[in-house]
């Protein structure tokens, strides 16, 4: 056989298995557009090369060796490490820092008629009409919310509920003995261990006046300034469950965000506890009671960096995952901030969470100046009133990100190319589209009750998906980049 044929056929085998090891990944992550997609690839890509090496033809040698060049060619050119420089998109680093009081989450606690009320929109009169548009909808977990569902609802709310007992808890007064051990061990310690408690990754950083707020926004502790003289972070991410985030904007998403706030949460105060069994100062940051702002200190710690959505995007699961952090006075090793500008470059040129953000509250322009700070910023005003409206907290842009794929070897390795080639990232964007959809639809985890009697409801927003996922409130101006 000569070696155009030989070339042929390990190339039609070549194709024929990365399609079948597709499928069989995407049968096991429960996509059936993409298995369906990576069959019909193995069925069909393979052929030319393995048909024509059986024909003994002038013409089928000189095609086959036109398909073998074309496919050795395009290949080498996709998978070459080639990123231009130019084409990089980096982050900065913060300047300032941050008044909680502007945060959703504060404003939304905020009461009319009280004296916090008065004095944030004394002080913030621009944010009065957008904040009364949220006011008007039936809220968060509201049983008149669009979304709301009885099941996913109720263990959302006990979720949060146990979190607001353990918010009041972050902190306390350190043993008087202090024990003293190798920062180097100690670190490789709360690493390991974290790790087997179930963490995704685990960061240390110096805390930086950058990582604080200036002024505590939540209604417990509204109007007190942040003092907080630890000189270490420690930044603690748990994965969301890729099978609960498919169901968003639905019940299933805010019942495995409240779980995930509860999990970290409950990391950062065991952590925080022991640290202060060995005699050193450590709070615990969880949900309702931050003094940093978390995605900041995990991004210093080395986990990821902030993408087009303005949430931590890792490099294992994307912006699928929550966080937790523990400041402390307890010398730590620090690990370096790492450079995942390839992250941050397939942001600019990827797009999807702004293109299925029900409320466009994502921009679609490249990283912008503000505050002197080049950077994405979401329209927190459009995406909290959604959420208003719906009861739950969305989780759409985090559901549809091609980061957010599992934490496996097909997904990593395609990862791996993205990060070393810039052509790649560009296939594997359109690829991304074409098996798992530009606008996939919302799929509701089988075991969760009443999931069958959803089906009409789920075949109707199929039919729906554009218009539902392209929903813009109409008091917001559609052009608004901001
Ligand atoms: S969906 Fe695309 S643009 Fe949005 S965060 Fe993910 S990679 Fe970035
Ligand atoms: S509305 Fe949904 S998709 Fe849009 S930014 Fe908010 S959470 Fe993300």
């Amino acid at each position: 056989m000569d070696i155009i044929k030989t070339t042929s056929l390990i190339i039609g085998f070549l194709l024929l298995t990365t399609f079948i090891i597709m499928a069989l990944y995407s049968w096991k992550e429960n996509e059936p557009l993409a298995l369906a997609h990576s069959i019909y690839a193995a069925l069909i890509l393979p052929l030319p090369f393995l048909l024509l090496s059986m024909v003994d033809k002038r013409w089928s040698h000189l095609l086959l060796t036109m398909l073998d060049s074309a496919f050795i060619t395009s290949t080498i050119f996709l998978l070459l490490p080639i990123y231009p420089e130019s084409k990089k998109i980096r982050m900065p680093q913060p300047r300032g820092r941050i008044d909680e009081r502007d945060v959703m989450f504060s404003r939304a606690e905020l009461q009319p008629g009280t004296k916090n009320f008065q004095q944030y929109y004394t002080m913030r009169p621009d944010r009065r009409h957008l904040d009364d548009i949220f006011r008007q909808n039936p809220g968060l977990l509201s049983r008149q919310a669009s979304k709301y569902d009885p099941i996913t609802f109720a263990v959302a709310e006990a979720n949060f509920q146990t979190v607001a007992y353990l918010k009041h808890h972050v902190d306390g007064k350190p043993n008087k003995e202090k024990i003293l051990i190798d920062a180097q061990q100690i670190s490789s310690f709360i690493k390991t261990w974290l790790k087997k408690l179930g963490a995704h990754a685990v960061g240390f950083t110096r805390l930086r006046d950058y990582h604080l707020y200036t002024v505590r926004g939540r209604n417990y502790n509204y109007g007190e300034p942040v003092h907080n003289e630890h000189k270490y972070a420690i930044a603690i991410i748990v994965e969301m469950s890729k099978e609960m985030l498919d169901a968003a904007p639905n019940g299933p998403t805010v019942m495995e965000s409240s779980q995930q706030y509860l999990t970290a949460g409950n990391l950062a105060m065991q952590i925080a506890q022991f640290i202060r069994n060995l005699g050193f100062e450590a709070r615990a940051h969880i949900d309702g009671n931050y003094e940093v702002i978390c995605p900041l200190v995990a991004r210093d710690a080395g986990l990821g960096e902030i993408g087009r959505m303005g949430l931590l995007m890792t490099p294992h699961l994307g912006p699928r995952v929550r966080i937790s952090v523990v400041t402390t006075d307890m010398p730590l090793v620090t690990d370096p901030k790492r450079d995942y500008s390839w992250m941050t470059t397939f942001c600019n040129i990827c797009k999807k969470c702004a293109y299925n953000c029900p409320s466009k509250a994502i921009p679609t322009i490249p990283p912008r100046l503000i505050k002197g700070v080049r950077r994405w910023q979401i329209n927190q005003e459009k995406c909290y009133t959604y959420w208003t409206r719906i009861g739950t907290d969305c989780a759409r842009c985090i559901s549809v990100c091609p980061f957010a794929h599992p934490d496996n070897l097909l997904h990593n390795t395609i990862r791996f190319f993205i990060k070393h080639s810039y052509l790649f990232a560009r296939f594997a964007l359109k690829m991304d589209n074409l098996f798992y959809g530009r606008h996939p639809r919302p799929r509701w985890p089988a075991w969760i009750p009443g999931t069958k009697n959803r089906r009409h409801e789920q075949a109707h927003a199929a039919n729906n998906i554009k218009h539902e996922f392209t929903f813009v409130p109409k008091k917001y101006d559609i052009h608004d980049k901001s």
